[in-house]
């Protein structure tokens, strides 16, 4: 079971035991997916990181994996997709002072929660637009039948599916 997950990291900790951390966890990460009508279902959020601190630097690194069931944006179809998504994310407390460094996040505890940095990680990392395939051919603009199951043969090869509308009303 999920529950509260605390996925926190403590910088002293890791740089007196001077070893790096596993991190792994099964994350509900449920509000990430809320608002996307096409992600119709969500599995736990497998969490997978290690962390190690060098030098006051602290780095994480690893993948999150999921479980999704999406709907397909050409075709509407709901289809299953485990999306892999790595994850490398870099803390530290005493801030360099060089822009270029503008990646690190600086902290201001000793610790850190990594849930919201993994919940961004997601939001960014999910299909903007779902495919079940590559190849999907879509609904026909004509009938509305779903073009990957059956060839409906309706007369539209040349259009450009944009320009459909515009077909129709020169039809008239
Ligand atoms: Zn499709
Ligand atoms: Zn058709």
């Amino acid at each position: 079971m999920f529950g509260v997950i605390i996925m926190q990291i403590h910088l002293k900790d890791m740089a007196l035991k001077g070893l790096s951390v596993h991190l792994t966890e099964d994350m509900d990460a449920g509000p990430v997916f809320q608002g996307r009508k096409d992600i119709l279902h969500a599995g736990p959020v497998h969490v997978d990181l290690h962390a190690k601190h060098e030098a006051g630097i602290v780095e994480v690194n690893g993948t999150l994996d999921v479980e999704l069931e999406l709907s397909c944006s050409r075709c509407l179809s709901n289809f299953e997709q485990t999306i892999e998504l790595p994850f490398q994310e870099v803390f530290t407390q005493t801030p360099v002072g060089d822009d270029d460094e503008s990646e690190i996040h600086v902290l201001t505890e000793d610790k850190v929660d990594l849930r919201p940095y993994i919940e961004e990680n997601l939001v960014m990392g999910l299909p903007y637009i779902p495919l079940c395939g590559e190849a999907c051919k879509g609904l026909c603009p004509v009938c509305g039948g779903n073009r990957n199951v059956r060839d409906c043969g309706c007369k539209q090869e040349k259009i450009d599916p944009r320009l459909a509308g515009l077909a129709d009303f020169f039809k008239e």
